[in-house]
């Protein structure tokens, strides 16, 4: 449970960090929380020669609301999304996501760039971004460049952001009033991921189902937009029997994973169970 020896940097901007990124490549991992990374490197699974700690670079922290969207930096702390007022008043789904992860010790140094660039298919982020539409803004040794997130989960603990690359804001636009969300997981029991997770974002006009975006995690190996609840409900009555039938498409066309916690005709069905309560729940 020891990590192996590495050279550490803690650069204080962000030019300073891709500059290290560059010059170390392949050898170097970015530190933010530590949360992931950490116990990563206590298991020898990775073994990084250089760290570059990046939660010296104040630019990269904290909330703010211009244009009509917030603009999350990425070493903005689980906690620091759950009592956020703004982002409470604003995206409350993010508030929500934030709370239902791990406890508060990991809460308090956990970040939600950390969290997205590992993307452990059981952590809670990816399905809330995702169902939200957000766009990635990335840096790296070329300029900055944004990344779609229905682009940026792609397989196991993989991303579209390149080695050189920092994930620096999450940009999400506030919903409309007639648009409300929710994130729903069921628990594993023992470690507190998600066995499965499903964020809905509804937009209702009375009683119809305008639009809904729907975000899966813990079925595949990477978290994915349910398109087919999404497109068997659009412009349909938000009746108990309407809602059912879209959940059923929860995990159409998914290959669903198999580990000690669950077979994939549980989590298969876990996702249609959760899919219909947040629907539901929205509904009401
Ligand atoms: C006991 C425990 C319980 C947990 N429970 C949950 C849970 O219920 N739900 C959940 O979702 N998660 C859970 N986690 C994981 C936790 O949320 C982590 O904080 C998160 O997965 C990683 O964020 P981090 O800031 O700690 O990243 P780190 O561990 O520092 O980094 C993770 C990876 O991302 C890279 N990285 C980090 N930031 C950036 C960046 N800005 N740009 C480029 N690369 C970057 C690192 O190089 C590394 O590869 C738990 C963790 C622990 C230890």
């Amino acid at each position: 449970m020891i990590p192996g020896s590495f050279e550490y940097f803690a650069p204080t901007s962000l030019n300073e960090a891709l500059d290290l990124l560059k010059t170390h490549g392949d050898d170097a991992k970015v530190l933010a929380g530590g949360h992931s990374l950490i116990p990563t490197m206590k298991l020898r699974l990775a073994e990084p020669a250089v760290i570059i700690d990046i939660t010296r670079i104040g630019d990269l922290r904290g909330v703010s609301e211009p244009d009509g969207k917030l603009v999350i930096g990425a070493l903005t702390t689980h906690y620091e999304l759950e009592s956020s007022a703004l982002v409470q008043q604003k995206v409350p789904i993010l508030s929500q996501t934030a709370a239902a992860i791990g406890d508060v010790q990991v809460r308090n140094k956990g970040t939600i760039g950390g969290s997205l660039v590992h993307a452990d298919p059981a952590a809670d982020w990816p399905a809330t971004i995702l169902a939200l539409d957000a766009d990635l803004k990335v840096a790296g040794p070329d300029g900055e460049r944004v990344i779609k997130a229905t682009d940026f989960f792609q397989e196991l603990y993989t991303t579209a952001l390149e080695p050189e690359e920092i994930l620096t804001e999450i940009h999400v636009s506030i919903p409309a009033a007639n648009t409300k969300g929710v994130y729903l997981k069921q628990y594993q029991a023992a470690s507190g991921f998600a066995l499965t997770g499903v964020a809905v974002l509804l937009t209702r006009s009375g009683d119809t189902c305008q639009k809904v975006a729907v975000g899966v995690n813990g079925v595949a190996d990477v978290a994915y937009r349910a398109t087919g609840v999404e497109s068997e409900l659009a412009g349909k009555t938000l009746s108990a029997e309407n809602i059912a039938a879209a959940a059923e498409k929860a995990a159409d066309g998914v290959d669903a994973m198999e580990d000690i916690h669950a077979s994939p005709a549980y989590r298969a069905n876990l996702a249609k169970v959760y899919a219909q309560r947040a629907i539901a729940q929205l509904a009401s």
